[in-house]
C-alpha cells in the first residue's frame, strides 16, 4: 500500500499522480551506475600526485617521510595500473573464450 506523501491519503502504488492532491507519487529511479564498480580504481591512478603534494609539504620538516610518501603514491600508482590491467585482460580473455571454442 502506498501513501501520498503530501495529504496522506492512499493511493494505487501504480499510479504516478495523487489523485486527491494531484501530488507527483512516481519515484523517479536513480540511473543504474555504471561507473560505481570503477570508481575505486580513480585514486589508484591519482595517489602518485598525492605522493607529490605529500613529498613538498612534508620535505623541509621531514626529508624522510616525504620520501616514503612519494615512493607509497607512486607503488600505489603502479598497482592500480597492474590491477585495471589485470583485470582487462580477464575480462577480454573471458570474451575470447566465449567467441573462440
Ligand atoms: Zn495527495
Amino acid at each position: 500500500m502506498a501513501f501520498c506523501p503530501n495529504c496522506g491519503k492512499e493511493v494505487s502504488p501504480q499510479a504516478v499522480t495523487c489523485p486527491n492532491c494531484g501530488h507527483p507519487l512516481k519515484q523517479t529511479q536513480p540511473p543504474a551506475e555504471q561507473i560505481s564498480a570503477w570508481w575505486w580504481l580513480l585514486p589508484l591512478f591519482f595517489s602518485w600526485i598525492g605522493g607529490i603534494i605529500a613529498y613538498f609539504v612534508l620535505k623541509d620538516r621531514n626529508q624522510r617521510t616525504a620520501t616514503n610518501m612519494l615512493i607509497f603514491g607512486i607503488v600505489w600508482t603502479i598497482a592500480g595500473v597492474i590491477i585495471t590491467i589485470a583485470f582487462f585482460g580477464f575480462l577480454f580473455g573471458l570474451a575470447g573464450a566465449y567467441t573462440h571454442p
